[in-house]
């Protein structure tokens, strides 16, 4: 039987970025991950600088050898309508490959990799948890995305709800006649929105890299509105001829939609696995990390005891950061309203980017400085 402190469970973002701290730290971590790294995960690939300093990434060190992308405007509006392009004076995003970031994530975290093993089984066993009859820890964390096993084992009801986000995206690097015809500028991502505000698409080139896709609340009808979304694009002339057509999806839950049970003894979520998504972008990166480093900092602070009540500042801390969780109101006046107002670049700017989408009033949370 091998032994750990803590075994995470999912090596994305909130496992790699939970590994990292807690290695850094002096714990013996261990992360489990179904697949094999680098592997690819469905997502537009848009991180905030808030990402860049959580995660301490020396970005000049990184973009020498992967894919990132500046993104200095953006052009908005919604779907069969007109857009608005709104610029910025620097850097306020960027985009990178899903199938890159997570890789350097996870190698950097020093954590001891077991990838290519898929969590089968979890059995309490004195003050431990045994894991798959071969690993046994006091703490394991979920950390395995919307369908992680660990929240399932916590009472999550995977796949039964109705709240959750669905979304479906295609990456692919452009030939020489594709880029040729993309009228997608690097530095601008285009977004438009559904017309019932449900949802929005996205044309987002990176580098030689596009990355084309549609998210929409309960996900019904998902796959229509992904085909008129991809004919708009095609008619403005702003996609490629000759795109391939196998678009990946996946599931994920918004902050405050649908309510997890985030702690228990020795078991603690974070990331997609605890449902932290932003509910107005649905951008998941940021609280994926953040909580990764929100639940580190309470790990540490526990002295190894993980019973509930010693994790319990954990809860706090999200609730801290993301609010108490209640969801957005919404309804006929509201999307009437915003309909008018998404033409407004005043509104797009201040409101839907930089409130929305790039949390321009909230500052960056810091690994060894996580009290907000
Ligand atoms: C189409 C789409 C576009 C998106 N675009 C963006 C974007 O541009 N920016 C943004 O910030 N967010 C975006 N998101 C959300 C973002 O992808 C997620 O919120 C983010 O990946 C969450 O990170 P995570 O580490 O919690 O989970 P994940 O990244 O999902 O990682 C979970 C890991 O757990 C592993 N795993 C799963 N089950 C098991 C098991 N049984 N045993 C072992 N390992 C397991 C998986 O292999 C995976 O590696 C998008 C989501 C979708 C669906």
């Amino acid at each position: 039987m091998d032994s750990c402190d803590v075994l995470i469970v999912g090596g994305g973002p909130a496992g790699s970025s939970c590994a990292w701290q807690l290695r850094r730290h002096g714990l013996d971590v261990m992360v489990m991950d179904r697949t094999e790294f680098p592997r690819d995960k469905v997502c537009a690939g848009w991180i905030t600088p808030a990402v860049i300093d959580s995660l301490q990434l020396d970005v000049v060190d990184y973009a020498r050898q992967h894919v990132l992308q500046p993104i200095t405007a953006f052009r908005t509006g919604l779907i069969d309508g007109g857009s608005v392009k709104v610029g910025y004076r620097s850097a306020v995003s960027y985009g990178i490959r899903r199938y890159e970031l997570d890789n350097y994530l996870l190698n950097r975290s020093q954590a001891r990799l077991r990838t290519g093993q898929a969590l089968k089984s979890l059995k309490r066993s004195g003050g431990s948890w045994i894991v798959n009859d071969a690993i046994s820890a006091p703490l394991v964390i979920g950390a395995g995305g919307h369908f992680c096993p660990v929240a399932r084992f916590m009472g999550a009801k995977l796949g039964a709800d109705d709240h959750a986000i669905a979304a479906k995206e295609i990456e692919f690097e452009m030939s020489p006649l594709q880029s040729d015809t993309c009228r997608v500028s690097g530095d601008t991502p285009e977004l438009y929105f559904c017309r019932d505000l449900k949802g929005y698409g996205w044309c987002f080139r990176k580098g030689n890299y596009l990355n084309i896709g549609l998210g929409r609340e309960g996900g019904h009808g998902l796959s229509d509105h992904l085909e008129h979304f991809c004919d708009f694009l095609a008619q403005k002339g702003r996609i490629p001829i000759h795109m391939p057509h196998r678009f990946h999806g996946h599931a994920y839950l918004l902050y405050g939609h649908a309510e997890r049970k985030r702690i228990d003894d020795g078991l603690l979520l974070i990331g997609d696995a605890a449902g932290l998504a932003c509910p107005q972008s649905g951008e998941g990166i940021r609280p994926a990390v953040e909580s990764a480093l929100m639940a580190a900092d309470a790990i540490l602070s526990a002295g190894k005891d993980y019973r509930a009540e010693r994790l319990l500042p954990y809860a706090q801390q999200l609730t801290q950061r993301f609010g108490k969780g209640k969801p957005a109101v919404t309804g006929p006046v509201h999307h009437a309203v915003s309909r008018v107002l998404l033409n407004s670049a005043w509104f797009t700017r201040h409101v839907v980017l930089d409130r929305w989408f790039l949390h321009a009033h909230q500052k960056a949370l810091l690994p060894d400085r996580v009290w907000v």
